[in-house]
């Protein structure tokens, strides 16, 4: 099966394909609170380098989502570099930049770096990089490589890799979902994936928490006259349902879904008393440069940012960061 219609590789793919073919073991490394693109590129990719007899490490310093047990490979990642060998080569995925990784990854020198991943302002931090923008998810890049390897797309890689894609297009509902983008998830389904299965953990199953916190946030949700809806989850309300970070995914995209709303924010409290914020864009404001403000990134729908605490003082730089790119917008809609 071909990536797309061409048997080219892409440019930025050789030096990442000879490294992937001449060297002997791969760390798989996640950005933390992975995703489905993050884990299912991870997997497929890892499975993929297995068949060709490499040596293959899952690094996760974080839980694999419930959501997400259904994959492949999902039981194997490790917390430590045991088994690690001094010359394995780190393969990192769907992040911007090395930091996104976690600080249990930043000792990796950037030379032992393979640096794969689809976001905007990729700050190239490996010494191999292979990055694609125009592409929806890591995981189309990822199908490319395991093709160009001469794998076969195995039942299991194709679920993996659709996880991917299904994760980062919202079921290809969201804009990015291109008629490329469909025919790679045509491709996958043909290959053998489970796009129901996938779907049904993805979008259809909740836990009972998990729905109760939702229903908080947009009980309390907060909608400006310039179109921000808000709201903010803080660590108390987590505790009062029993609900976890990851049962938070859906919240921001409720949010974005009043109709009044142009940028949505989810300020969510993390241990640190810090806030991650998660920001989704109707399509005018750039989110991922208000992002890119608070010191994050994303992408232009998509974005998402660390801001330090207290509440008050990371929802008004919050709120400043989305009015500084509505007004970039306004000006250039003029
Ligand atoms: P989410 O809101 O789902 O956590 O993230 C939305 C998008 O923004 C994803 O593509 C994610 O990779 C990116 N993103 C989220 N948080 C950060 C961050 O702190 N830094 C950067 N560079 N990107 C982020
Ligand atoms: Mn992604």
């Amino acid at each position: 099966m071909k990536s797309n219609g061409s048997s080219e590789v892409p440019e930025g793919a050789k030096g990442v394909l000879e490294c992937l073919r001449s060297k002997r073991q791969f760390v798989m490394c996640a950005h933390e609170k992975p995703d489905g693109d993050v884990l299912g590129s991870g997997f497929a990719l890892g499975i993929a380098l297995k068949s060709l007899g490499k040596g293959v490490v899952y690094f996760l310093d974080d839980d694999v989502p419930n959501n997400l047990r259904f994959l492949p490979e999902s039981d194997l990642p490790q917390r430590t570099f045991q088994g690690v060998a001094d010359d394995a080569i780190f393969v990192f995925m769907d992040m911007s930049d090395q930091w996104r990784a976690g600080k249990a990854l930043e000792w990796v020198p950037r030379e032992r770096i393979i640096n794969i991943d689809h976001h905007l302002g990729n700050q190239r931090f490996g010494r191999w990089n292979y990055v694609m923008e125009s592409e929806a998810a890591t995981g189309s890049i990822v199908l490319g490589l395991v093709v160009a390897l001469g794998v076969s797309v195995t039942p299991d890689i194709a679920t993996c890799l659709l996880t991917a894609l299904i994760s980062d297009t919202g079921c290809f509902m969201y804009s990015n979902a291109d008629p490329h983008t469909v025919r790679l998830g045509a491709s996958l389904m043909e290959a053998g994936a489970d796009k129901d299965r996938i779907n049904e953990q993805l979008y259809q199953t909740r836990t009972f928490s998990g729905q109760k916190v939702l229903g908080r946030a947009l009980d309390t949700a907060m909608l400006t006259d310039d179109g921000i809806c808000y709201s903010v989850v803080t660590r108390a309300m987590l505790a009062e349902f029993g609900a976890a970070y990851e049962d938070l995914e859906d919240v921001v995209g409720a949010l974005r879904a009043v109709d009044k709303c142009e940028v949505s924010a989810l300020l969510k409290e993390a241990p640190d008393g810090a806030f991650r914020v998660s920001m989704r864009s109707r399509g005018r404001v750039n989110v991922m440069a208000a992002a890119a403000l608070l010191g994050g990134g994303g992408h232009f729908r998509a974005a998402g940012a660390t801001v330090a605490g207290p509440l008050d003082a990371a929802l008004a730089a919050l709120l400043a960061a989305i009015r500084v790119e509505m007004a970039a917008e306004a000006r250039a809609g003029q």
